[in-house]
């Protein structure tokens, strides 16, 4: 199979700097474009900020239930990180193209938008949608918004492809996605007098400390041998806190997240931990001072994919993919809200997901070539009638 057109495509997805932060609206335009070269008028649904924006397209007839294939547009920074070539230039090395996003996941839109002249000609009895979103990376607003359409939408695709990349294996279940940031209010002093202030760094460290506590509990609670690792699990990446060693710190503010099994609420979890703050901590520090406080903001609450969902989707996929099994994913995906929008939803895309996010990220051309074949026996699937009974 020839790769030309493709990794034509592919280079121009790439060379827009659609990292979360910034717009994405020239990737979704050029995208909707290359739809209306061959007569498919997009929908592109605007964001819940300026410069962001969704795109769905139906290619096929409009009237009646289709297979979805869902990317995100946008892509994580690259900003500290050690590339040896230009991120957003696509480079060939080895069979391999590097690129910003050419795993995660412009290699998969790639070839989706390769396949849009062979969609339409092939004459679809049963519809192909297409669908980007935005902010995959950052907060999921994109998928948010896009979902919330679908769910209210006359005609909803019966079943949905996310492109992760999974090396085409077709993946059921992903755990879910919860980020919080806790922000802690102490008291200033020097800290000579350190009993009269309160060290919000201190604070937070036994917040923290009691997140390790919660995971050990996890580790002795339910357990899914399908993951990697077979827990929900607790985390704190980020901290930043204090201004100088002789002062009890006022501010310290410190992110976490929380990936959950399928089934298990994050907002329980959460709740364990402000109920901790509010009967333990706060009362101690607010003895000091009443100005002492703890915040904990949710920045993302994104549900897991459950794989009690998509049975019947995962086995009309099976025979049309290196199949070796389904997979099961500790990584995030929008396929848990797309399932809570009534759509059946899989994940399923070329390169590995253990590039993603790195420096000289790469999509084996091999991993595209799987990629297009698995849409055009799709193609031909959906010429003849649905993948799935109605
Ligand atoms: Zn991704």
């Amino acid at each position: 199979m020839k790769l030309d057109s493709t990794l034509a495509i592919l280079e121009r997805l790439v060379a827009f700097d659609t990292v979360s932060s910034r717009s994405n609206i020239e990737l979704i335009e050029w995208v909707a474009n290359r739809l209306d070269d061959h007569g498919i008028k997009a929908l592109i649904q605007p964001g819940d900020e300026p410069g962001k924006a969704n795109l769905f397209a139906t290619i096929g007839p409009a009237d009646r239930p289709g297979v979805m294939l869902s990317g995100h547009s946008d892509v994580v920074p690259v900003a500290g990180q050690d590339w040896s070539t230009d991120p957003f230039r696509l480079t060939e090395r080895d069979g391999r193209w590097l690129g910003r996003g050419s795993a995660d996941m412009k290699g998969f839109i790639a070839c989706c938008v390769d396949a849009i002249p062979r969609l339409v000609s092939a004459r679809l009895s049963s519809p192909v949608h297409l669908a980007l979103s935005f902010n995959e990376e950052s907060n999921m607003h994109g998928m948010r918004l896009l979902a919330r359409h679908l769910a209210q939408a006359p005609v909803r695709p019966s079943a949905c492809i996310i492109g992760e990349p999974t090396r085409m294996q077709v993946v059921v279940a992903n755990k879910g996605t919860a980020i919080f940031r806790c922000r802690v209010r102490g008291f200033s002093v020097h800290s000579s007098l350190r009993d009269q202030g309160v060290s919000a760094v201190e604070t937070a460290a036994e917040i923290i400390v009691f997140l390790s506590a919660l995971q050990r509990e996890l580790n002795q609670a339910e357990r899914h041998d399908g993951f990697e690792f077979p827990h929900t699990s607790v985390h704190a990446g980020v901290i930043n806190g204090g201004t100088a060693h002789n002062i009890t710190a006022r501010d310290c503010e410190f992110m976490f997240e929380i990936r959950t099994l399928p089934g298990v609420a994050a907002g329980d979890i959460v709740a364990r931990i402000r109920d901790h703050c509010a009967r333990v901590l706060v009362p101690a520090m607010r003895q000091v001072s009443p100005e002492c406080d703890i915040v904990i903001d949710e920045i993302l609450d994104a549900p897991g994919l459950d794989e009690r969902g998509n049975r019947y989707l995962a086995q009309a996929l099976a025979p049309l993919c290196p199949h070796e099994g389904f997979g099961r994913v500790s990584f995030g995906t929008e396929a848990g809200m797309l399932q809570e929008a009534g759509v059946p939803t899989v994940v399923c895309g070329p390169g590995e997901i253990r590039v993603a996010h790195q420096p000289d990220e790469y999509v084996e051309g091999s991993q595209l070539v799987q990629c297009l074949s698995f849409l055009d026996t799709l193609t031909a699937r959906l010429a003849r009638g649905p993948l799935l009974p109605a």
